[in-house]
C-alpha cells in the first residue's frame, strides 16, 4: 500500500526516539559526542587561527593548521535550513512524521553548521532565521542527543497541546 501519510502546518514536528540512534564516532567526532553525554554542546576550533568548525576533523579548512581545542556553547543557534520529512523511508519511521531537519548555526560559532531534529514547534512556524535553544534528550550510558526548539516560548507546541 503506498504511503499517503501527510501532514499540515498546524502538525508538531516529532523526532525519532534516542533508542533508534546510533552513534559510530572516530577520533575527530568523540569529543563532541563525550561533552554532548554531559549536556554540553561544543565545537571544534583551530588553535592557529580560532576558526570553529563542525563537522570537526583533522584540518582548519581556513589555514589547514592541524592543533585545535574544543569551545563550550551556550546553546542558543538561529534557524539557516530546513526540511519537512512527511513520508517515512523506514517504515518504523512512520509514528514520528512529521519530521523537522534543521540547519542550525550557533550564535557563538555563526560560520558553524549543525544538524538536529526541530521538536516542539507546529510545522508551519518554522522560519529560517527563528532563534533556537538546544534540548537534550538522554539514550543512557552516557549517551544524549541534542533537537532545537524555538526560543521563544510562545511558539513552542507538543502534540498534547496542538489543536
Ligand atoms: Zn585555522
Amino acid at each position: 500500500m503506498p504511503d499517503v501519510r501527510t501532514s499540515d502546518h498546524d502538525d508538531v514536528a516529532l523526532a525519532a526516539p534516542v533508542a533508534m540512534v546510533s552513534l559510530n564516532p572516530n577520533a575527530w567526532t568523540e569529543p563532541f559526542w563525550v561533552a554532548a553525554g554531559q549536556h554540553r554542546l561544543t565545537v571544534q576550533r583551530c588553535l592557529a587561527c580560532g576558526t570553529v568548525r563542525h563537522p570537526p576533523g583533522p584540518f582548519c579548512p581556513r589555514c589547514r593548521t592541524q592543533d585545535s581545542d574544543w569551545v563550550d556553547l551556550s546553546g542558543r543557534a538561529t534557524l539557516y535550513s530546513f526540511t519537512v520529512i512527511r513520508h517515512a523511508l523506514a517504515p518504523p519511521l512512520r509514528a514520528y512524521l512529521p519530521m523537522v531537519i534543521a540547519v542550525v548555526a550557533p550564535d557563538e560559532a555563526p560560520t558553524a553548521r549543525l544538524v538536529a531534529n526541530l521538536v516542539e514547534v507546529a510545522v508551519g512556524d518554522v522560519a529560517i532565521g527563528m532563534p533556537l535553544e538546544v534540548v537534550w534528550e538522554d539514550a543512557g550510558d552516557g549517551v544524549a542527543v541534542f533537537r532545537f526548539r524555538p526560543a521563544a516560548p510562545a511558539l513552542r507546541r507538543t502534540k498534547e497541546t496542538s489543536s
